[in-house]
């Protein structure tokens, strides 16, 4: 009998046949496809006709169908619905999975053919999009080394192997100290702290092999303990340990490490070619230069320091109020910010809730792409991988668009987060594949099941990248749907939340689990007003970590990293009771990895191109203006990565965004 994760899928929609597929087809299947992804590569890399368009870089796109269909079917499950033998195949996989991958990017003679092709381009009377997909491919290469020879090339993988070795190191340092630090707790000192923080405690107390509650470095207790501790004392002891996580001295000090990590960044941009890391970073992203980064940063810097100045006289005189004189500390903040807001925003997320059924708040996300995009979902009878999923077939004019899957609740065997993923991507060659799209979320189940204001916006979120996907109209894979520049692709879903909020879309689905009543104008009001709160605080501390992060790629490296930052953050005035949201010694997202290192801007950059993007639907006077839903589709959402992202945003908006938008959203405007 043929595996059935590589058999033909004649099911509906060429759905994987999951009521087939069982654990023990995975492995199999999974040596027979790589195998024959790396035969189709080396028939590619030996051919010995002249290197074209078409037989190199199209059929590097047509190879790898195979493996596509095995982990596409593989991921969905071992990130949804894991299980002992599902994790295990998973750490089979993944190594070697890095190693099929990395030795296609190091093959040097398919490398020479690409090459090839990149010099002879003019000649080739390329499509505009088959020009971009060459120019990914050989960029793809050039940027993985595969220009180096000898001595270089021997140095970069010795960098490369270095570099993993640290970020691991730097990870497990700041695992080590957080795990280490914990402060023991009087039954007195419980005083003011909500239920679930004294219960949480008592669980860490036991943990720890302790006999009372403790306070530990875990996000779920420190931050609440700041937060609602009225003990001044305790809240400075426990705060200095969260803030020197990563540089207590000995073995697991992260400063020596930073310092390597930026030195051998540098060297590695330097031997491909690049004047400094960040030059290397940003070419791919639609930022490009750190001079546009730190423009977006600097105009957003002043407003926001201005407003935590404003809030820190607010809370300086409550905290003088209630007899504590002096200035106001790091250890200060959160405790009478979170007073602050409980005087003027309390939220009742209890009255809130009944308001929001997932049921609806699916109804409402499908009844504003029908609005905008004129799509229509019907409900599918199709086997899944687990009873919680459904599927719908997205229709337009009666034309078949793609099928939309939904995994909603929260269950043992899948990660904890929400995302959206392709289980087929759309593309048209070798042939018209149309997508297949899953937004998995974690919810709570109930009857009917219910959401929280954040709980919604992720469904939101995620079905805005679901739209990304389905709307996707462009010829080669690779460049489908999502496959966008880092700053870019959070565009479509941050940009689909604010439909959430549009107050005609609330009043239609926003209606009362028991009664059906619409959501009252007062919570409503709220909930809008509380997601502005202490607005100042978090984006200076933001801010600040990312202009830190982009002066230490940008030029030479810096030997002393914490000098750097002393003297970024002196620079800008950084307020006294604030501190960088990530200090250099356990900024994770820097350099546990390089994912995010010179690109921590990146969450700000998505978020003016979303509020300045939702701006041109007022502008046009509604949130459903049919002419700005087409040419949202036309020039964002169908075009994948065809084109770079800032024509894309040009052609759509007609000039690239700016930061007023984003000030105003977050109440930052003057
Ligand atoms: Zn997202």
């Amino acid at each position: 009998m043929t595996n059935p994760l590589l058999s033909d899928w004649d099911t509906p929609f060429q759905l994987a046949p999951f009521d087939r597929i069982s654990d023990a087809d995975f492995a199999p299947a999974f040596e027979e496809a790589l195998k024959a992804h790396s035969a189709e590569i080396k028939a590619i890399a030996e051919s010995d006709e002249t290197p074209s368009f078409a037989n190199t870089i199209e059929a590097m796109e047509a190879a790898g169908g195979a493996l596509d269909k095995v982990l596409s079917v593989f991921f969905s499950v071992a990130g949804a619905d894991s299980n002992p033998e599902r994790e295990a195949l998973q750490r089979e996989f993944s190594p070697k999975l890095a190693a099929h991958f990395s030795a296609i990017s190091s093959n040097k003679a398919l490398f020479r053919r690409i090459a090839h092709v990149w010099e002879h381009r003019d000649a080739a009377d390329l499509s505009d999009e088959q020009a971009r997909v060459l120019m990914l491919s050989h960029r793809g290469f050039v940027r993985s080394g595969a220009a180096l020879d000898g001595a270089d090339g021997e140095r970069m993988t010795a960098i490369m192997g270095r570099l993993a070795e640290l970020g691991t190191g730097f990870t497990q340092n700041l695992l080590a100290d957080e795990r280490e630090w914990f402060m023991e707790l009087e039954e007195g000192d419980l005083e003011g702290l909500p239920g679930f923080v004294v219960d949480a405690a008592r669980a860490a107390g036991e943990e720890k092999g302790v006999a009372g509650p403790v306070v530990t470095l875990s996000r779920s207790i420190i931050t609440p303990f700041l937060q609602f501790s009225p003990r001044r004392d305790l809240r400075e002891k426990a705060f200095a340990a969260w803030a020197a996580r990563g540089a207590n001295g000995g073995e697991t000090d992260n400063r020596d490490i930073a310092a390597e990590i930026l030195a051998l960044r540098e060297e590695r941009a330097k031997l491909l070619g690049y004047g400094s890391f960040a030059d290397y970073k940003l070419e791919t992203e639609m930022a490009k230069t750190p001079g546009a980064v730190r423009d977006l940063l600097m105009a957003v810097w002043a407003p926001a320091k201005a407003q935590a100045e404003a809030d820190a006289a607010v809370l300086t005189e409550m905290m003088h109020a209630d007899g504590v004189n002096g200035d106001l500390e790091a250890w200060d903040w959160r405790y009478y910010a979170e007073k602050r807001r409980k005087a003027e925003h309390d939220l009742d997320e209890a009255a809130l809730k009944p308001y929001l059924q997932l049921e609806r708040m699916i109804e409402a996300s499908f009844a504003c792409a029908n609005r905008l995009f004129g799509l229509e979902f019907t409900p599918l009878d199709v086997p899944l991988y687990h009873p919680d999923c459904r599927a719908w077939e997205v229709t337009r004019n009666g034309a078949h668009v793609a099928v939309f899957i939904g995994d909603y609740f929260a269950r043992g065997s899948k990660r904890s987060g929400a995302w959206c993923s392709a289980m087929r991507g759309q593309a048209k060659f070798p042939e018209v594949q149309a997508p297949v799209v899953i937004n998995v979320c974690n919810f709570a189940k109930g009857d009917p099941a219910l959401l929280s204001y954040d709980d919604a916006r992720t469904l939101f979120h995620e079905f805005g990248h679901a739209l990304h996907q389905m709307l996707s109209n462009v010829t080669y894979e690779s460049v489908s749907g999502t496959s966008v520049a880092r700053d870019f692709v959070e565009l479509p879903s941050q940009l689909y939340e604010h439909w959430l909020e549009v107050p005609e879309v609330l009043a239609e689905f926003a209606t009362h689990a028991d009664t059906g009543e619409a959501m009252p104008e007062a919570i409503l009001q709220k909930v809008l007003g509380a997601a502005n709160f202490d607005m100042g605080f978090q984006t200076v501390e933001y801010v600040a970590s990312a202009l830190v992060d982009l002066a230490f790629h940008e030029g030479a490296a810096p030997a002393d990293p914490m000098a750097k930052q002393a003297e970024v953050l002196e620079g800008i005035g950084l307020p006294k009771a604030i501190i960088m949201r990530h200090a250099t010694p356990h900024f994770a997202h820097v350099f546990s990895g390089d994912g995010y290192s010179s690109g921590y801007y990146s969450y700000m950059w998505s978020e003016v191109m979303d509020a300045d993007a939702f701006e041109a639907f007022e502008e046009a006077g509604s949130a459903f203006d049919g002419e700005t839903a087409r040419a949202l589709e036309a020039n964002i959402l169908s075009t994948g990565g065809s084109v770079e992202a800032d024509e894309l945003y040009r052609r759509f908006r007609g000039r690239l965004p700016g930061v007023e938008a984003l000030l105003k959203g977050r109440g930052l405007a003057a």
